[in-house]
């Protein structure tokens, strides 16, 4: 046990530390066996183009024996620290495929790449395997990246976007405007889709600044053939700001928040969308 500082204060902060730890230590374990006892699973959250549903991001999550559910931002750079992502991540895009083959054709599938899963070799062989054999055809998978992923290796991270863009599969720029934002990345790379990120969307209705930022990443996106998600969306005078600077797609709790494959169905029918009800009949 650690000194105490004479009025329980380094007592207490090192338990809670200590607790912290005994926590990460407990997940990292859990982790190794999570695969084989089936303990991840996908939701899916909808993506809204002109108030109709064009897809589904596909997020990871991950319902631990004792923990309950736990989220990616918790267990994704664990599963990245200990070499584990990868393997995580060809069932994620397996599972993704398996269950969009199973949707109204019109609708794509987005799967994010963390950096490892991204700058191993092999990637694009193995999308292409994956895709083959669930029967999804390429043009009906998004593979959403963020900046991190293209900050080295540069050469080869074009030769592999170039190849799944070839492949007709799209990319997105994930959580765009927080990390590096290098101006060149957008000049070099085919993305389809710069996802705008959420830290902006938050006060969108209220804040200049954010407003002057949103129309400055639309302009830049679209004088480049690219297209803009917001992601985030919660409120509908959000979703009115974000349609006024010509945002093509949102996404957000306001539109749907994320859900279980088997509740899709029952999401398209409960939706207020007209145009999803027609997509209803192709289930
Ligand atoms: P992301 O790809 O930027 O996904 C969007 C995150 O925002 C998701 O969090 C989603 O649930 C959340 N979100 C959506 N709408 C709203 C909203 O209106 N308000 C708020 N506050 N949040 C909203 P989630 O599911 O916890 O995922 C967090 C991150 O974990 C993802 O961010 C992504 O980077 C990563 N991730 C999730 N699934 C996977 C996966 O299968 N593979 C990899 N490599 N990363 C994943
Ligand atoms: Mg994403
Ligand atoms: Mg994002
Ligand atoms: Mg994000």
């Amino acid at each position: 046990a650690a000194k105490n500082d004479g009025r329980g204060r380094a007592r207490s902060f090192n338990r809670s530390m200590l607790i912290m730890l005994e926590q990460r230590e407990m997940l990292r374990r859990g982790l190794r066996v999570a695969l084989q006892e089936r303990q991840f699973f996908l939701e899916y959250q909808p993506l809204i183009e002109t108030d109709a549903i064009v897809g589904f991001e596909a997020l990871l999550r991950w319902q631990h024996p004792y923990a309950g559910i736990v989220p990616p931002a918790v267990f994704i750079p664990l599963a990245e620290a200990d070499g584990l992502m990868v393997e995580i991540g060809e069932w994620v895009l397996e599972q993704a495929c398996r269950q969009a083959v199973n949707w109204p054709e019109h609708f794509t599938v987005a799967v994010n790449l963390s950096p490892a899963e991204f700058l191993r070799k092999g990637l694009t062989d193995r999308v292409a395997n994956t895709l083959d054999s669930a029967g999804l055809s390429a043009e009906r998978l998004e593979l959403e990246i963020t900046e991190s992923v293209l900050l080295e290796r540069t050469a080869n991270n074009l030769d592999t976007l170039h190849t799944l863009e070839v492949m007709g599969i799209r990319i997105s720029l994930d959580d765009f405007g927080t990390q590096y934002s290098s101006l060149a990345y957008l000049k070099n790379f085919p993305f389809d889709t710069i996802k705008i990120d959420r830290y902006f969307i938050k006060d969108v209705e209220t804040d200049e600044k954010s407003q002057a930022i949103v129309r400055a990443i639309v302009a830049l996106a679209h004088g480049l053939g690219m297209r803009v998600t917001a992601e985030g969306v919660e409120t509908a005078a959000q979703a009115a700001w974000l349609r006024k600077l010509r945002c093509d797609r949102l996404q957000g709790n306001l539109l749907g928040a994320a859900t279980p494959p088997d509740s899709i169905r029952n999401f398209l029918r409960q939706s207020s969308m007209a145009s999803q009800r027609s997509a209803l009949e192709d289930f």
